[in-house]
């Protein structure tokens, strides 16, 4: 059988070699951590950093083509490997997801066809860009322009003297201030292209996130209109289609209370938000990002049921604030019908870290929505407004 090859060794790594092996394929995986999730699942692990190069040697000998399942991999990697095997996501797609200021630039430029534009921002490089802040900016949100996720390396500032403080405590990192807009919702849109310049579109999902982190997916969003879904998705599919990416693409966009769309950022791989996929669509995100790494036709992203999906963290293993652990009650859990659990054998339940996720299917999304409010009361987790 051929071999694929993945960098990064995490839950979506896992789920991809999941999606590979259920098509015939073996993975090898490149990741520093022993026993991490995707190791798990694949005799083929080689542990190594994501610079080391004998390492990505290895990878790039076994794969005749590598992935990513993480956007901080180091382009430069991403370059090597693609001297020998084919790469999809290509360093150039992936460095421009790694940098908040190319990211929204990128936007800026698309905004001209889609319509749909960022956040009014401004780079923050010194105390002098501070002071050069116009008042329309204020009060915002200063984002580190590398290496922020789950809402870590932000600040929100009211005012000036606030801004001046949060860049100082930045320890010099480059920064992105960005206004600070009304949200009604988020919502994500999932996109996928060939090789061939094929592409699709999956449906809207709507995402609720806690302290920074997603907490909930619904899909298909219930509170899109049909304007709001013609305009994500045509966007989202001219900003695949103008990279040249290859491969599985998330976009997230606020849909702000005057009913406006933003464009906020974009992750160059599966996403969370996009989990429950794999259980209420045709073809599941991680099996998409198969099809267009093996360079096979893209397949059907119809959805045959309404979802709700639950992120399940380290801290349902607590019992309240305390520091007992022990397992949640899964036996309740999947007696809920249409329940899918996805636990991701991560060794050690922190809270915090996301340890597994729970999709709700139902005929209906009311119903799926009040079972995952079911679940929540069973794992002691508060639950969303709408369940
Ligand atoms: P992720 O884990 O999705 O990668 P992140 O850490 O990269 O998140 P963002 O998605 O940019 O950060 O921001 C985190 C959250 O903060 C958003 O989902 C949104 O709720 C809120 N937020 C971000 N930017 C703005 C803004 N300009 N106006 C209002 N709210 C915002
Ligand atoms: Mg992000
Ligand atoms: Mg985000």
């Amino acid at each position: 059988a051929s071999c694929l090859g993945i960098m990064g060794g995490g839950q979506l790594g896992r789920m991809f070699i999941q999606a590979a092996q259920a098509m015939g394929y073996q993975v090898a995986v490149l990741e520093p951590e022993a026993g991490c999730p995707a190791a798990q699942v694949t005799g083929q692990h080689i542990q190594a950093g994501y610079e080391n190069q004998p390492g990505l040697m290895a990878l790039s000998k076994l794969s005749k083509a590598v992935t990513t399942e993480f956007e901080n991999v180091p382009a430069e990697s991403l370059n090597l490997l693609a001297q020998t095997s084919f790469v999809a996501p290509a360093a150039a797609c992936v460095s421009i997801a790694q940098d908040r200021i190319a990211e929204k630039n990128f936007f800026t430029r698309c905004g001209t066809t889609t319509g749909v534009y960022p956040a009014p921002h401004l780079a923050i490089n010194s105390q002098d860009d501070v002071a050069k802040v116009s008042d329309d900016l204020l009060p915002g949100i200063l984002k580190t322009v590398r290496m922020g996720y789950d809402g870590k390396g932000q600040a929100r500032v009211r005012d000036r003297a606030e801004l001046a403080a949060a860049f100082a405590g930045m320890n010099g990192q480059v920064c992105v201030l960005e206004k600070m807009l009304p949200l009604a919702y988020e919502v994500s849109v999932l996109v996928a292209r060939g090789v061939d310049g094929e592409a699709v579109v999956y449906p809207i999902a709507e995402n609720v996130h806690r302290d920074g982190i997603l907490f909930t997916t619904i899909a298909p969003s219930t509170h899109v209109s049909a304007d709001v879904v013609s305009k994500a998705q045509a966007a989202a599919l001219h900003i695949i289609a103008e990279m040249g990416y290859v491969g599985v693409l998330c976009i997230e966009f606020f849909v702000l209370k005057d009913g406006s769309l933003v464009v906020n950022e974009m992750a160059p791989r599966p996403h969370n938000s996009g989990h429950y996929t794999i259980d209420a669509c045709i073809t599941s995100q991680f099996q998409q990002q198969v099809r267009a790494l093996a360079q096979l036709p893209l397949g059907d992203v119809r959805q045959h049921s309404p979802a709700a999906m639950l992120n399940i963290l380290g801290d349902v293993w607590y019992e309240g604030d305390t520091d007992t652990m022990r397992e949640p009650a899964w036996d309740q859990v999947l007696a809920i019908p249409g329940a899918h659990l996805h636990l991701y054998g991560k060794a050690e339940a922190r809270r915090a870290r996301k340890m597994g996720h729970i999709t709700f299917v139902s005929s209906t999304m009311i119903e799926a929505q009040a079972n995952l409010g079911k679940a929540c009361t069973i794992l002691g987790i508060a639950a969303p407004e709408w369940a």
